[in-house]
């Protein structure tokens, strides 16, 4: 054994360092997502930048969606050309740096300071799951709950930042709050590289780096992406009638959802893609629609609803006023009291039911929560709502996370062609993207539309999609099952 490989709870010390370094990542992240809006929409006499409702809320949503399109090129940089550990480094100090502008007042600050989160979380967020991976030989059975614990680390950070942030925001100010969220990030990049040396060899190889011979390919790859940026921008200034932050937000929208949409055809038909491979990809256009859709609703807590909790909550809770910012620790903490909870029904089934069940159920709890808000929103009138509808609102999703999100990874990961392994990753975090863009859209599309008819909509539109899964059910389950046993039969 090498040393220190029990070190940290039975697990490998370097598990410390990611989940410290995750910690405090995730902490700085939704810290900052956490009064993201309320700053955009806050009027300027506030400290606030002025952008109306609308625009504030498909802004989230868009930045929400650069962060896991970039989370594509991160891991396409760290396969390729630095390796994990350096993407990790580099990712984490320009999200660093992304925090330091914007605790500097100005627009040009603040848009400078959000893209650079945006980026440098798309570098960090998929390595540094992808190095606690690495911490475990093959078949070590302490990889799955390592990763449980990686995870409760990335909601214990979740947890804290929303009432830290959130109160300092509400004594200080927008900058004040941010400035917070940049010293959780600098902490993040000082326990990483202080462990440093319990990582043993994690993260310092680049698996496929870029041999001489590959270069027309990248530079193909290139220039296929700087054209696909210049023709969504183009569209988005088409159809917005011109240039604003509109465009931006449309350029995004059309970007993510056509990258899946171009990966899965470009799948299907390519050569490398054997026939017994084929169906398979079909196979698992349900899943992504099913996961894009839980993901649209899910990531929805950021722009509208703390829109809802803004206008139309009570913020007063035990007789204290709380900010609206802390309800995004319900999630996380839901998460940590859940997932034992989960993990024990999974052992007691066996894993069952099987995957795509799963995602209907995930899908399912999803569209509930908006259901349910829709009727509270109608129930409601013009009085205000007590803070436990919102609470119950992301504890029916988080039941829904806890069905989804585990098992996402692993059957995409089963469902891609061999070919196409690496970038079956890129696929997972694409339907985040395209959900996130799909709700931006929608936020424009309705603007002047009430909450319960937006809730209710959207929630409707999910349990159909619900019900159709459920149809399609048994045959993914066929193809999930036969990609399985192959696997087995391959090692
Ligand atoms: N809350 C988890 C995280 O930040 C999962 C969220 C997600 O996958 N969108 O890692």
């Amino acid at each position: 054994h090498v040393e220190g490989d029990h070190a940290f709870l039975g697990h490998p010390r370097g598990l410390f360092t990611l989940f410290t370094t995750e910690m405090w990542e995730r902490f700085s992240y939704y810290g900052m997502r956490a009064i993201l809006l309320l700053y955009l929409t806050d009027t300027v006499a506030n400290g606030g930048l002025g952008l109306d409702r609308t625009t504030g809320s498909a802004f989230v949503a868009i930045y929400g969606t650069s962060v896991y399109l970039l989370s594509v090129v991160g891991g396409w940089l760290a396969d390729r050309v630095v390796g994990a550990r350096r993407s990790v480094l580099y990712g984490g100090i320009v999200i660093a740096a992304g925090h330091v502008l914007l605790t500097v007042p100005g627009f040009g600050f603040s848009m400078a300071g959000i893209g650079l989160v945006a980026f440098g979380t798309g570098l960090l967020k998929p390595n540094v799951s992808s190095m606690v991976g690495e911490l475990y030989a093959r078949h070590d059975p302490r990889r799955d709950p390592g990763f449980a614990i990686f995870y409760m680390g990335i909601n214990l950070g979740s947890f804290f930042s929303p009432f830290i942030v959130g109160s300092v925001q509400r004594a200080w100010g927008y900058h004040a709050g941010f400035s917070v969220a940049a010293v959780g990030m600098a902490l993040a990049l000082v326990f990483f590289v202080a462990g440093y040396r319990y990582l043993g060899t994690a993260g310092t190889d680049v698996p496929n780096p870029i041999t001489p011979d590959d270069r027309p390919a990248v530079a193909r790859l290139g220039a296929l992406v700087l054209a696909g940026v210049v023709a969504a921008t183009v569209l988005a200034a088409l159809v917005g009638k011109g240039w604003g932050i509109e465009t931006f937000i449309d350029a995004v929208s059309y970007l993510a959802l056509a990258t899946p949409a171009v990966l899965l055809v470009v799948m299907y038909r390519s050569p490398r893609v054997t026939a017994a491979e084929r169906p398979r990809v079909l196979a698992y256009a349900p899943l992504f629609v099913a996961s894009m859709l839980f993901w649209m609703i899910f990531e929805q807590a950021a722009s509208t609803l703390t829109e809802f909790a803004d206008d139309r909550t009570s913020l007063e809770l035990f007789g204290i006023s709380i900010s609206p910012a802390f309800f995004q620790a319900v999630n996380p903490a839901s998460v940590i009291l859940l997932s034992p909870v989960f993990a024990w029904i999974w052992t007691r089934t066996h894993d069952r039911p099987p995957t795509a069940y799963k995602f209907v159920l995930g899908l399912t709890f999803a569209a509930l929560s908006f259901v349910f808000l829709a009727l509270a929103s109608a129930a409601l009138g013009d009085s205000l709502a007590s803070p436990w509808i919102l609470v119950t609102v992301y504890v029916i999703q988080t039941l829904g996370e806890l069905c989804l999100s585990p098992v996402g990874i692993a059957a995409t990961t089963l469902l891609a062609p061999r070919a196409f392994r690496g970038q079956a990753m890129a696929l997972w975090f694409l339907s985040n993207a395209a959900g996130q863009a799909v709700t931006a859209q929608t936020i424009e599309a309705t603007e002047g539309v009430s909450d319960t008819a937006y809730f209710g909509g959207i929630g409707a539109v999910g349990l159909v999609c619900a019900c159709i899964l459920l149809l399609l059910a048994p045959w993914v389950t066929r193809h999930i099952r036969r990609a399985d046993e192959l696997e087995g039969a391959a090692s």
